[in-house]
C-alpha cells in the first residue's frame, strides 16, 4: 500500500464546540430531540415498517402542503435537488419558461430550466420589493410563458412574494404550470397548494420543516403529473425521474435506497407539525418573528426590507458598514454560542425564523447576542429598549 494512514485526524469531539452553537441563521435550523432520535436509525428501505413510515409520510406531506395529491415524492438531495426534480420533469426542452427572479433561489431556478434547454424569460424584480400582479402579466401576455417559476420566500435577500397567491391564478388563467419554491416557508406561513392551484411544491428539511439537510419532498398536481407521464422524450436525470421515484414511492418497489434514517426524521418533523397543527403554527412564527423585528428595531437597527415585502421566515438586518457583517457573525459564535447568516454580497446578516428557531427563549438569546456583539464593536444600540419591546409583544 502506498497510501499510508493520515496521522493528523482528530476525533469529532474535538472539531465540535463544546457547548452547541444555537443555530439561528438561514438553515440548517435545530432539530427536536425525536427527529435527531429518529435520524439515528437504520431500517430496511424495502421492509414493511418502511412502506407504513412512507405511508404516513405522504399523509402528512397532504396536510402541510394542503393538497391531495397522490404525487408527493421524496428525494435523497438539498433542496436544491427537489428544485431539480421539479425542473427536469416538468420543463422540456425549448419549452418556455418564465422565471420571476428575486435573487439568488429564484434565479437558480431559472438556471436549472435554462441548463435543461428551455427557453427561459427571467422577469428581474426590483431589490427589495414583492413581485407585482400587474407586471407578471405583462411577462405572461408577451411571452406566453407554458411554465411559471418563483419563490414563496426568497432566502437570500429576505423578500416575501406576498401575491403568490394572485400569481398563481394569473399564470393558470394564461394556462402555465407553476413551479413555487416553498423551501424556507412551508410549514412557517400559509400556501394552499390545491387551493392556488400550483403544479409543483418543493421544499426541503433544513428550514421550516426542523428536520435534517439532505431529504427533500416534491409535490406535483394532478395536472403536473398528467404531463409528466404524457413525456415522451427519455429524461437525462436517472435519480431525479419523477416516474422511477413513483416506483419507490407508491408501488414499493426499489429506485434507489431511500436515505431511510432521513425520512425517518423527516417522518418525525412532519408528525410534530400535525401535532401542532399548521394554524398554532403559523401563529407562532408570525408572533415570534415580528416579536424580534420590533425589538431589533427598536434598538436603533434597520431592518433590510420594507414591511410591505418582508419575509417573516428570515429576517435581513443591515449592518453599519464600518462593520464588516463576518467580524459581527464571529463576535456572536465566539461569545454567545449564537449563530446568525451573513448574506451573500450585501453587508447585512440574517436571522431566521424557522421551525425551532422561532420559540421565545430563542429570541431572548439570539437578540441580546446581536445587540451586545454590536454594541462591543462599536455601534449605538439600546440595548435595554430592544429587550423591553421583545419581551412586551411576545
Ligand atoms: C435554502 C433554499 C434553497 C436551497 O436549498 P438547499 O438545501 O441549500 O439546496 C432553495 N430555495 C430557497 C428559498 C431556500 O431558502
Amino acid at each position: 500500500m502506498i497510501i499510508q494512514v493520515p496521522t493528523e485526524i482528530v476525533p469529532l469531539d474535538t472539531l465540535l464546540p463544546d457547548e452547541p452553537l444555537l443555530m439561528m441563521g438561514a438553515g440548517p435550523v435545530p432539530i427536536p430531540e425525536r427527529v435527531a432520535a429518529a435520524n439515528s436509525i437504520v431500517i430496511n428501505h424495502l421492509g414493511e415498517t418502511m412502506s407504513q413510515v412512507i405511508e404516513q409520510v405522504k399523509s402528512m406531506s397532504r396536510y402541510v402542503f394542503q393538497t391531495e395529491s397522490q404525487h408527493i415524492l421524496g428525494v435523497a438531495g438539498p433542496g436544491s435537488a427537489a428544485m431539480e426534480m421539479a425542473i427536469v420533469n416538468i420543463v422540456t426542452p425549448k419549452m418556455k419558461v418564465l422565471s420571476i427572479c428575486n435573487g439568488f433561489f429564484s434565479k437558480r431556478l431559472a438556471e436549472m430550466a435554462e441548463r435543461n434547454e428551455a427557453n427561459v424569460v427571467c422577469m428581474d424584480v426590483p431589490d427589495g420589493q414583492t413581485a407585482s400582479v400587474v407586471e407578471v402579466e405583462k411577462y405572461l401576455i408577451k411571452h406566453k410563458p407554458q411554465v411559471v417559476t418563483i419563490v414563496q420566500g426568497e432566502t437570500s435577500n429576505t423578500v416575501f412574494n406576498r401575491y403568490l397567491p394572485e400569481i398563481c391564478e394569473l399564470a393558470k388563467k394564461h394556462e402555465c404550470l407553476t413551479i413555487v419554491d416553498a423551501v424556507c416557508t412551508l410549514s412557517t406561513m400559509p400556501l394552499d397548494m390545491d387551493g392556488w392551484e400550483v403544479d409543483a411544491v418543493i421544499t426541503g428539511g433544513q428550514k421550516g420543516l426542523s428536520s435534517i439537510p439532505g431529504v427533500s419532498l416534491v409535490a406535483f398536481s394532478e395536472v403536473a403529473w398528467e404531463h409528466i407521464s404524457a413525456r415522451t422524450d427519455r429524461l437525462r436525470h436517472w435519480c431525479l425521474d419523477a416516474i422511477l421515484a413513483d416506483q419507490f414511492w407508491y408501488k414499493k418497489a426499489y429506485h434507489y435506497t431511500a436515505p431511510v434514517s432521513g425520512i425517518l426524521a423527516m417522518h418525525e418533523a412532519l408528525r410534530l407539525i400535525c401535532i401542532e397543527t399548521l394554524e398554532k403554527r403559523f401563529d407562532r412564527h408570525l408572533r415570534c418573528s415580528t416579536a424580534i423585528q420590533d425589538g431589533m428595531e427598536a434598538m436603533g437597527l434597520t431592518l433590510f426590507v420594507k414591511p410591505e415585502a418582508r419575509l417573516n421566515s428570515v429576517i435581513g438586518i443591515c449592518v453599519p458598514e464600518e462593520i464588516p457583517a463576518n467580524t459581527l457573525l464571529k463576535h456572536m459564535s465566539d461569545n454567545y454560542r449564537v449563530e446568525i447568516s451573513g448574506s451573500f454580497g450585501l453587508n447585512m446578516v440574517r436571522i431566521g425564523q424557522m421551525g425551532e428557531q422561532s420559540h421565545e427563549h430563542h429570541l431572548f438569546r439570539t437578540l441580546h447576542a446581536l445587540g451586545s456583539s454590536l454594541k462591543t464593536l462599536g455601534m449605538i444600540v439600546n440595548l435595554p429598549a430592544g429587550m423591553a419591546v421583545l419581551e412586551s409583544k411576545l
